[in-house]
C-alpha cells in the first residue's frame, strides 16, 4: 500500500507505484491523503494513477497537528481493511510521518523511499529535517536515494541490512515526463518557448522561508527591471502565505509570467527551457542538474549536498541582495555560467523504482536483495 498527500510525493512516487503494479508477486493499493487537494490530483491525472482510497483530508489553514491527527484517525481504518503486508511512505511530509506511525501502530512493516536525507538542522527544512529523522526511527526497509543518504543513516544507528540505495525515483520521473514535451496550457508559455528568450524560473513555498518571502518578490521585480530582455516565469505554489507576499511585488511588469501550479509535464519542459533556476524546492534541486541547468537555491542549508559539491547548485539564501547579484553574476559571466551549467546525474538513472520494488519483493517475500546503486558521476 502507498500512501501519499502532496504534489512532490506524488511525483516522487508514481514510478514506484507503476513498478508495484507491473508486479506478479504483488498488489498495490494506492491511499491518497488530500494533504494537498489540486497539485497532487494533477500529478496523479499526469501519471494516470487512480487512487483506490481518498482520504480527503484538506482544510484551509489545517495545522501540522490537524493534517497528521486526520491522516491518522482516517488512515487506521483503511489499514485494518486492507491489511496490506507494508505501507510505502515517500519522503518528508506530514503525510508521510503520520502514515508510517499509523502503520507501525498497526504492526505493519514500513518502507521509505528518500530515507536518510539530513540537513543537520532540525528546524530546517521545518517540519521536515524532523519527519524524516522520526519515519527512520520505526521504518523496517529504508530506500536511501544516494550513498551519502545512507551513509546519514548508518550514523544514525540504522541496520545497514535494512537499507537499499536505489537512487532518487524523482529521475524515473523525470525521464518519464522530459522526452514527451508536454505542450504549454498558456499559450504565453507557448510563444515563450519559442521566443528565444532568457528564461529565470523560480519556485518558491518553504514554510521556514514565509518570512522572507517579501524580500524574494522585491528582487524578482528588480532582476525583472535589471533584465528586460529576459522572462521571469514563477509558477504559484497554492500556498496563499506565498502568494500575498510575494505577488503584489510582481503586478505591472510585462517580463514576468506568473502561473496557477503547471502540470508535471509541462513544469519539467519550463525546466529545461530555463537558463537559471531559483528555488527553494527539494524536488527541482534534483531535477535541474540532469537537465544541466544551474540551480541557485533560496536556503540556508541542504539536505541534498550531492549537486552542491558537483558545483551545478549553490545555496544563496533569501536576502534580497544577495539574490540580485547571484542571479546577475549567472546571467553576465559567461565562465560562471557554464561551470555551473553541467549535465550531472547525482540523484539518479531512471532505474531508482525498479530498485525499489525489488528491495519491497526482498521484504515481503524474501526474493534477493538488489544491489546498491553506487551512481552519481556525469553523464
Ligand atoms: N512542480 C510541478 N509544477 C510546478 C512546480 C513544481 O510539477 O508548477 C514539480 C517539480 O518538478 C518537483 C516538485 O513539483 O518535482 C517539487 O514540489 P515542491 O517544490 O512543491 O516540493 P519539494 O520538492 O520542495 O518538497
Amino acid at each position: 500500500m502507498t500512501v501519499y498527500g502532496t504534489r512532490p510525493e506524488a511525483i516522487k512516487v508514481a514510478p514506484v507505484i507503476k513498478a508495484l503494479e507491473a508486479s506478479e508477486m504483488l498488489d498495490s493499493v494506492t491511499v491518497v491523503t488530500g494533504q494537498h487537494r489540486e497539485m497532487l490530483d494533477q500529478v496523479n491525472r499526469t501519471f494516470e494513477i487512480g487512487p483506490d482510497h481518498d482520504l480527503d483530508i484538506f482544510e484551509h489553514g489545517a495545522s501540522l497537528s490537524m493534517i497528521v491527527a486526520r491522516v491518522l484517525e482516517r488512515l487506521d481504518p483503511v489499514l485494518v481493511a486492507e491489511q496490506p503486508a507494508a505501507v510505502v511512505v515517500q519522503g518528508d511530509t506530514s503525510t508521510s510521518i503520520a502514515a508510517a506511525l499509523a502503520a507501525f501502530h498497526r504492526g505493519i512493516p514500513v518502507v521509505h523511499v528518500e530515507a536518510g536525507l539530513r540537513s543537520g538542522n532540525i528546524l530546517s527544512p521545518f517540519p521536515e529535517e524532523a519527519n524524516r529523522k522520526i519515519t527512520s526511527r520505526i521504518a523496517s526497509l529504508h530506500l536511501a536515494p544516494t550513498m551519502s543518504s545512507r551513509d546519514n543513516l548508518l550514523r544514525e544507528g540504522v541496520d545497514p541490512e535494512t537499507i537499499s540505495v536505489t537512487g532518487n525515483t524523482v529521475i524515473d520521473a523525470l525521464l518519464m515526463t522530459a522526452e514527451k514535451k508536454t505542450p504549454f496550457t498558456d499559450p504565453g508559455l507557448e510563444s515563450l518557448a519559442d521566443s528565444g528568450r532568457q528564461v529565470i524560473l523560480v519556485t518558491t513555498h518553504r514554510r521556514e522561508n514565509w518570512g522572507a518571502m517579501e524580500g524574494v518578490g522585491r528582487a524578482l521585480a528588480r532582476l525583472a527591471t535589471i533584465f528586460p530582455d529576459a522572462q521571469v516565469v514563477m509558477p504559484a505554489h497554492r500556498n496563499p502565505v506565498v502568494r500575498e507576499a510575494v505577488l503584489p511585488h510582481l503586478q505591472g511588469l510585462n517580463n514576468v509570467t506568473v502561473t496557477e501550479p503547471l502540470a508535471y509535464g509541462e513544469f519539467t519542459r519550463l525546466l529545461s527551457l530555463a537558463r537559471v533556476v531559483l528555488t527553494d524546492s527539494g524536488g527541482v534541486q534534483e531535477e535541474a542538474p540532469s537537465l544541466g541547468k544551474p540551480v541557485l537555491v533560496m536556503r540556508q542549508d541542504t539536505e541534498r549536498p550531492e549537486a552542491v559539491d558537483a558545483g551545478t547548485v549553490k545555496l544563496v539564501g533569501t536576502d534580497e541582495e544577495r539574490i540580485v547579484d547571484e542571479v546577475t553574476t549567472l546571467l553576465t559571466h559567461q565562465a560562471t555560467y557554464d561551470a555551473m551549467a553541467q549535465a550531472i546525474n547525482p540523484y539518479g538513472d531512471g532505474r531508482s523504482a525498479a530498485r525499489s520494488v525489488s528491495a519491497v519483493l526482498h521484504l515481503v517475500c524474501g526474493g534477493p536483495r538488489p544491489g546498491d546503486w553506487k551512481g552519481g558521476s556525469p553523464r
